[in-house]
């Protein structure tokens, strides 16, 4: 990998220019022009300007995403205003928070060479959005005098992160989203084939082997065991299963066509549970569903984040088959987990 990448490919920029990962039109919407990005990280050594968090990227690159930017817009609006959204839109919208968590983690390399080296990332955003099964939770926050609004994310500082870009949670003005993205996340409990028996084949090239159990063609509740979602949030759950398609064996039933947004990309439905009773329904792509929201005091973001990255990892054998270090994963992280305490 070049020392300047292209975030979205990976390759060497190509007619060069910048993406902003935090998109402009979110810093004007949050009135961030002169927020610092690092301004929540206790140990930060850099102070930057959100206006100046960019990053190379090729020009075709950037403008395909521009377009996603130009349609995610009006959506995350529509959230950020309680009016409803559709299916399609919902997720649209995961794609665009795949798209920030993986700049994020990427943002991490670039501010830090030796954890680049260490990590050798084999994936970008482009290979990254719409990847794995995703989750994200949306809820309003009752803030304070004291607290701003702005921009804030969590959880993109830690080990965890760096080794498994996994969960994240992002505040908006006043809406704290929770997003995350792992196989399994959501498959087997909104009635999907459900992987299991992961082997590490090849240490070197971290290829693996999977068996697949059916889907038990129902939803169950709660979609995450390690994740109860607050009564007043709204939560969308989506499962991919591009990974798998390859996979002859792979039991794609009628169940998981007629609950699927695009077959051939192995784009799941995308399920949706206002608050925490078991009330979770799928959303065909033209289905539209209210996102008003009661507000709530401001949750204890960081510890939340951190126990559902904690709570991922320790049922990982891997995090996703095409990326990082096979089963190796596990015992760098819980060795830093060690060192951390
Ligand atoms: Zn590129």
């Amino acid at each position: 990998m070049s020392e300047k990448f292209c975030i979205f490919c990976g390759e060497k920029p190509k007619d060069k220019n910048q993406e902003h990962v935090i998109p402009q039109w979110l810093i004007h919407m949050t009135k961030r022009e002169k927020g610092d990005v690092f301004s929540l990280y206790p140990d930060a050594k850099m102070h930057l300007p959100f206006m100046r968090f960019t990053f190379p990227a090729c020009t075709e690159c950037n403008s395909k995403y521009s377009r996603m930017e130009a349609m995610v817009k009006p959506v995350l609006e529509r959230v950020l205003s309680g009016q409803s959204i559709s299916g399609a839109d919902a997720s649209l919208l995961m794609d665009w928070f795949d798209k920030v968590r993986i700049g994020l983690w990427l943002s991490n390399m670039y501010y830090n060479p030796k954890l680049k080296q260490e990590i050798g990332p084999h994936f970008f955003i482009d290979s990254r959005v719409a990847k794995t099964d995703r989750m994200l939770s949306v809820q309003k926050l009752k803030l304070s005098d004291s607290e701003n609004k702005g921009i804030y994310f969590n959880g993109t500082q830690t080990q965890l992160f760096n080794y498994c870009p996994s969960a994240f949670t992002m505040v908006i003005n006043d809406y704290y989203f929770f997003n995350a993205s792992n196989n399994n996340l959501v498959s087997p409990r909104v009635g999907f084939p459900a992987l299991s028996d992961v082997k590490v084949e090849d240490e070197s090239t971290g290829s693996l082997s999977a068996d697949f159990i059916t889907g038990r063609h129902k939803v169950a509740n709660p979609i995450i065991q390690s994740f109860i979602p607050n009564k007043e949030s709204i939560t969308f759950y989506q499962p991919i299963y591009r990974d798998y398609l390859c996979i002859p064996d792979f039991p794609k039933d009628d169940y998981v066509v007629e609950h699927s947004y695009d077959v051939s990309n192995g784009l799941g439905g995308v399920f949706v549970q206002k608050g925490n009773a078991g009330n979770t329904r799928y959303l065909h792509p033209t289905d539209k569903v209210g996102t008003k929201l009661n507000s709530i005091p401001m949750p204890d973001i960081s510890s939340d984040v951190l126990q559902f990255q904690n709570a991922i990892q320790s049922k990982n054998i891997v995090s996703s088959p095409d990326t990082l270090l096979g089963k190796n994963i596990n015992a760098i992280i819980l060795d830093s987990m060690k060192r951390q305490k």
